[in-house]
């Protein structure tokens, strides 16, 4: 377990050229083949899964990572790696999503982020830094989520606990929002983004929760995209962790000792986290 890792380098393997003992790096964590298409596109994320670190290969809660290649490794600059751990997903995910909604945004176009939780509340910086034009709208259900998603930039916070829809109709007037992320992936928050989706929109769904959502010839606005978004690619990482460099997108880091990973997943099952925890060894 454990795919947002970074830390300092312990040994090098044999061939390794570009990296010294000692130094930070960011561990890129979508490791594929090598060698398919995809990988050699530089969308090596799109591999296979089951090859990604802390899926199906031993990941970072722990005190080594053994990673197989230099070239899953990005040194940090002006960054520790506590700082950057956490962007590897919870921020490069969000990141390429928000990529693809670039080409349907504008000065004064909005942006709705539904959920501010791990992915949301990068989701709601990188907009702002990444499009400043855009309105973004911050959807949650949580007062705290909500308080959040206000200081980190949203220009409106709507509760769902109401009518979240409504009140983003209400928002964005009759014409409706040209692109929104879904960071949780339910039956009801797939709703909600078909329902407030303008003609040509886009809506990127980047939640694994399992929900669905119909889809039919006028069941959504003429010409709206629906897309889902895996993870990211290592020059994405490199641009997020660009952004972090700069102090555009910030992570809430909470350190705690490897020896409290249990207790610490523990209480982010209760979602007693509030913030990034970061397991240090
Ligand atoms: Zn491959």
């Amino acid at each position: 377990l454990g795919h947002n890792s970074a830390g300092y380098i312990e040994k090098l393997g044999p061939g390794v050229t570009n990296l010294k003992e000692g130094e930070p790096v960011a561990v890129f964590g979508g490791w594929g083949c090598g060698h398919c298409r995809f990988c050699r596109q530089g969308e090596e994320q799109l591999c296979n899964m089951m090859t990604w670190v802390g899926f199906g290969v031993d990941g970072g809660y722990a005190q080594y990572l053994h990673v197989p290649a230099q070239r899953h490794l990005i040194k940090l600059i002006g960054l520790e790696p506590a700082e950057a751990a956490p962007l590897v997903d919870a921020g490069l995910t969000p990141y390429r999503a928000i990529k693809k909604t670039l080409p349907y945004l504008y000065p004064g176009s909005v942006a709705v982020i539904i959920g501010v939780g791990n992915l949301g509340c990068f989701a709601v910086q990188i907009m702002k830094a990444i499009s400043p034009g855009s309105r973004v709208i911050a959807v949650d259900v949580t007062d705290y989520s909500l308080q959040l998603a206000s200081e980190l930039g949203a220009d409106y916070v709507v509760d769902a606990r109401g009518d979240a829809a409504d009140e983003i109709r209400q928002l964005t007037g009759e014409e409706g929002a040209q692109a929104i992320i879904d960071t949780v992936g339910i039956d009801n928050t797939l709703k909600t983004a078909a329902t407030v989706a303008a003609r040509k929109a886009i809506i990127v769904l980047v939640g694994v929760a399992g929900g669905t959502l119909p889809y039919s010839f006028l069941g959504l606005p003429s010409e709206c995209v629906v897309t889902n978004s895996v993870w990211g690619s290592y020059t994405e990482l490199e641009e997020v962790l660009a952004l972090a460099v700069d102090g555009k997108v910030q992570a809430r880091i909470r350190r705690f000792p490897l020896e409290d990973i249990n207790e610490v997943l523990h209480l982010l099952d209760k979602g007693q986290i509030l913030g990034q925890a970061v397991i240090t060894p």
